[in-house]
């Protein structure tokens, strides 16, 4: 008799690995295929995230990463200068790659494997290899630009030094007191350990082109500053969306046959770009739920997902509106050394995208930190 065919996951990289992790643990009797096509599972990345960001459900997959864990943080800006005690962590891609190969059951992975078409229930290769499945799950990251939605830019470039950390137990997750160019400038700091250390320079911009050889002679520059003299070790771009509006419709049409995870499917932080938390939370429900598992009802189930995402997105992109309509470009710094006048929990809900009723008062309260009539404007345009 034939083996059942495996829920197949296309894409290998942050979603596609910890979904494929929650299902392995938690229903050991769906078969399951995941497809990468690069050589390793995950990329180049370092993924960070508060704790806050992790539902406890998850917590053991979490440690089974390994994170550099920072019990604080630090936030500096012209005006304000703050240490939160929100725990900060670290995981690197090649602990994301490891846990695959080690957790998930043999023949359940593969390596170099490009999907070039995708149906309800198959996947066809580049090679023309056809693989039949119970339902298929689109995890491949971002396609350039996302149909229907009205973006903003969070780009980067970071180098990984290795060069004694001036604070080893502490890092610097914004520091604006930088000339602000190119829209909000922050640097960010990593202290991995006391001898290797991750320097970002970030731009919130309206343009998403990223000139990787000029940034990355800032973020050296930018680290010479700090004393952080030493080889350089690997080097990481990135240019994530940033959610302002659109139409989710056209994004997502509700008659796409085919169900999404990750940047694929528009889940991801509207005010940060980030993915992390969002990633984990669905790799637990959708390990979670009891219905079936096929093609069909797979794409049910994660578009009502991204369209629940959407709604509570709503407060974000009102505020993305403010920071990038209503606020001159080097002036945009003003509204995140506003926002952290803010209580810890208040900033780790935010970022969690879990904020209360009376957090998004507290956000919105006080004299606004950009001109009033276009706050206003910002605030009412839907
Ligand atoms: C450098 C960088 C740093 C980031 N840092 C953070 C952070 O600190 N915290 C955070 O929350 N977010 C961060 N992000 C944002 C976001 O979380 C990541 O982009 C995240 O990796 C997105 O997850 P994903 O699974 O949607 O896409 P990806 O992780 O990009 O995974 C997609 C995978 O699909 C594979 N693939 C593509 N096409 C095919 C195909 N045809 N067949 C088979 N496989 C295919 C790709 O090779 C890739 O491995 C960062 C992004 C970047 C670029």
């Amino acid at each position: 008799m034939a083996a059942n065919p495996p829920l197949i996951i296309v894409g290998g990289g942050l979603a596609g690995c910890l979904a494929a992790l929650c299902l392995a643990q938690r229903r050991p009797d769906i078969p399951l295929l995941l497809l990468e096509s690069g050589t390793s599972f995950g990329g180049n990345h370092t993924w960070s995230f508060f704790d806050s960001d992790v539902p406890p459900a998850a917590r053991d997959l979490i440690a089974a990463l390994n994170p550099v864990r920072w019990p604080r943080h630090r936030v500096r800006f012209p005006g304000r200068e703050r240490e939160l005690a929100m725990a900060y962590n670290s995981v690197d891609s090649s602990a994301l790659n490891a846990l695959v190969k080690a957790q998930l059951p043999e023949g359940s992975w593969r390596l170099n494997a490009a999907v070039h078409a995708l149906e309800p229930d198959a996947v066809v290769l580049l090679g023309g290899e056809r693989i039949a499945a119970l339902g298929v799950i689109d995890a491949r990251g971002p396609d350039g630009p996302m149909p229907g939605l009205e973006l903003g830019w969070q780009k980067f470039v970071g180098i990984e030094f290795a060069a004694a950390a001036p604070e080893p137990d502490c890092p610097m997750v914004m520091d604006a007191t930088v000339p602000q160019i190119d829209g909000y400038r922050f640097v960010y700091v990593l202290p991995f350990t006391a001898e290797r250390v991750l320097v970002e320079d970030t731009y919130y911009s309206d343009d998403p082109a990223l000139d990787v050889a000029v940034v990355a002679d800032r973020v050296r520059e930018l680290a010479r500053e700090r004393g952080l003299i030493g080889p350089e070790l690997r080097q990481e771009t990135g240019v994530l969306p940033i959610l302002i509006g659109g139409d989710p419709a056209q994004f997502w049409p509700d008659n796409d046959p085919i169900a999404r995870l990750g940047l694929r499917g528009g889940f991801f932080h509207a005010t940060t770009g980030y993915s992390f938390n969002l990633a984990l939370r669905l790799a637990v429900s959708l390990a979670e739920r009891n219905e079936a598992f096929d093609g069909k009802a797979l794409a049910a189930w994660t578009r009502g997902q991204f369209v629940r995402h959407w709604q509570d997105m709503r407060f974000f992109r009102v505020l993305n509106r403010m920071l990038f309509g209503a606020a001159e470009a080097d002036q945009r710094y003003r509204i995140f050394e506003h926002f952290y006048r803010l209580a810890p929990g208040l900033i780790a809900r935010f970022y969690a995208g879990t904020p209360k009723g009376t957090d998004r008062m507290r956000i919105l309260s006080g004299r606004p930190p950009v001109p009033i009539g276009a706050a206003i404007k910002a605030l009412l345009r839907r």
